[in-house]
């Protein structure tokens, strides 16, 4: 059961002015808090949240409707009321409902008193959560960030959902720019602080890597001192920012070095410390989000024996997914996302995966502000550096041409549309070739590869 909570514990909590609500009505017990009434449950109380598409407080009669114990809405709520009986509603007054969400969560979090486990980093962050979430089953009930809620509003929901027999959280924390980490951390208040890396995403937004460093290590900055951060050491920043703002336990880890240094036998066996792993997901980059799973599975004392048989791990679409076409055709579906230490991850995989030839198919890197050029050209410049034997660019017309400028050597071909692309794909492609699809978002490759994988 999610948190629980009696509408007077909230009062107190939230500091909040109960409406309408007789004494007999405070001692209700909520059976979970919810924000969205197409998912709300009769028992639950709703949380009116003012989000940038849609304001929560228009659905409270609705949330009512549907068996919502009380609503929590903040002080312009009476000015604007959705209907005329809106003074008998039951109602929790606060200024913000927001932070009301937020400090129901951090509550209900320190109620359940399970460790905590918090991932941030530039990339990484949801396969890295998933990886540590299956090796944490091995030992005990998870429970781990749904696909990508790793936001102000995903990291309280994701906490809201605990229940007294889970017995570890993974939660996965993304930002935008500085403070946002900071804020998440003190909602999680986290045990153990995995930092996957510090790269280039949202350099548009935050200036330098240094920045970038300096937000990511937020998360330790925030955490008690009884803690424990595990760091990839093999990401340049992070150890000696890491060092500015945190001196409580460190375990390290990395392919170049680290507490926990990992070697790769062959693309699918991990060793460290003597012991040999099979690998739940392909490439050097899985390689070290898993040894970042097996430092939490050693801080929390749990042992590595059973990772030694493999361990199935599904990841959210669009992320090292393998589509196997016909004729022994390999698709790397990687359209989930991209940036420039993703790409070069991608393509290095690509490279490594045996085949016939090796086509990748990229597409714009977004919010890169005014380094996107550079980018786009490290990216084409490492395809070459691969010799790949193909390289299909789908992006804005500046970075198509950076893209191109640096593929020296190798087939380039620029596109301004999908169909031609997928047109081209179906001439160029031939049995036993292993094509790669990335992008960021915002590009929607994920629509080539299905027109593609439809077609061929
Ligand atoms: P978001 O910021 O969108 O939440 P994320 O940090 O959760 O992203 P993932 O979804 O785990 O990142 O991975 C996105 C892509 O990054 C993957 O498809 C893969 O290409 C790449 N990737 C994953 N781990 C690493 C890593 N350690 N180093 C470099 N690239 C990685
Ligand atoms: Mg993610």
């Amino acid at each position: 059961m999610p948190c629980r909570a009696t509408l007077s514990q909230l009062v107190e909590i939230l500091y909040a002015i109960p409406l309408n609500l007789s004494s007999a009505d405070l001692a209700q017990q909520a059976v979970g808090i919810g924000t969205d009434t197409r998912s709300l449950q009769p028992g639950e109380v709703f949380v009116a949240l003012r989000g940038e598409k849609f304001d929560g407080h228009g659905f409270v009669g609705a949330a009512l409707d549907q068996g919502a114990i009380a609503a929590i809405v903040d002080q312009a709520y009476e000015e604007t009321p959705p209907r005329e009986n809106t003074g008998a509603f039951p109602l929790l007054q606060v200024t913000d409902t927001l932070q009301a969400y937020q400090a129901i969560a951090r509550w209900w979090r320190d109620q359940c008193g399970i460790p905590v486990v918090a991932v941030t980093g530039s990339v990484g962050k949801t396969t890295t959560k998933e990886l540590i979430s299956a090796v944490l089953a091995t030992r005990g009930r998870v429970l781990k960030t749904q696909a990508n809620y790793n936001n102000e509003v995903g990291v309280p929901k994701t906490l809201l959902e605990l229940e007294p027999d889970h017995d570890y959280a993974v939660i996965e924390m993304g930002m935008r720019g500085p403070g946002e980490i900071a804020l998440l951390a003190q909602i999680a208040r986290p045990d153990i602080a995995v930092i996957t890396n510090v790269g280039t995403a949202h350099i548009g937004r935050l200036g330098s890597e240094e920045a970038i460093a300096q937000a990511k290590c937020e998360l330790l900055a925030e955490m008690a001192p009884t803690g424990t951060a595990i760091l990839n050491h093999d990401s340049p920043l992070l150890l000696p920012t890491a060092a500015t703002v945190w001196s409580g336990k460190t375990i390290s880890y990395g392919l170049a070095g680290g507490d926990f240094q990992g070697q790769l036998l062959d693309a699918s066996t991990l060793s460290v410390e003597g012991m040999q792993f099979p690998l739940p997901l392909p490439g050097q980059h899985n390689a070290l989000n898993y040894l970042a799973a097996l430092a939490v599975a050693k801080s929390l004392n749990i042992s590595w024996q059973p990772l030694q048989a493999s361990l199935a791990v599904e990841l959210p679409s669009g992320r090292a997914k393998r589509h196997e076409l016909p004729n022994d055709v390999v698709l790397l579906d990687e359209t989930y996302n991209a940036g420039l230490e993703s790409m070069i991850a991608a393509l290095q995989l690509l490279a490594q995966t045996p085949g016939q030839r090796r086509i990748a198919v990229l597409g714009t890197m977004k919010e890169l502000g005014e380094r996107s050029p550079e980018f786009h050209q490290q990216v084409g410049a490492m395809a070459a550096q691969l010799r790949l034997d193909h390289l299909l660019i789908l992006a804005d017309p500046e970075e198509s041409a950076a893209m191109a400028a640096g593929a020296v050597g190798i087939a380039t071909e620029e596109f301004d549309g999908s169909e031609a692309v997928v047109e081209r794909l179906k001439q160029l492609v031939q049995p036993g070739d292993r094509l790669l699809f990335k992008a960021s978002r915002a590009v929607a490759l994920d629509r080539v590869v299905d027109s593609f994988c439809q077609e061929f």
